[in-house]
């Protein structure tokens, strides 16, 4: 057996679409519906008991990079990522031309 294959970190199906994410170490939301789940206190700590679904609601660009904004719907708690490559282009278009969520 040659090579040994190193999985990447977390693998996951997406609870809102059901789209399998491969998980490359920066990834914290589904490429597809642009949801993630309410896991980390601290971004990537894992340590938060919500696990409510985290939505998005909002894209906003800042200098050169764009953010996703999400809302949890469980506790309401609102958080921004950054959008990743091979994100939905359509949905992160439409979502660009929604004015800044209320934090
Ligand atoms: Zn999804
Ligand atoms: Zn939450």
């Amino acid at each position: 057996m040659g090579g040994r294959f190193k999985r990447v970190r977390e693998d996951f199906t997406c609870d809102v679409c059901g789209t399998l994410v491969k998980g490359n170490g920066f990834t914290n939301h589904c490429p597809n519906c642009l949801c993630s789940k309410h896991v980390d206190v601290m971004p990537g700590d894992r340590s938060s008991k919500c696990l409510g679904i985290m939505r998005p609601i909002s894209v906003q660009r800042r200098g050169n990079s764009k953010m996703i904004y999400q809302r949890c719907e469980r506790c309401g708690v609102v958080k921004r990522v950054n959008v990743a490559e091979n994100d939905n282009v359509e949905l992160i278009s439409h979502l660009s031309t929604i004015d800044s969520p209320i934090i």
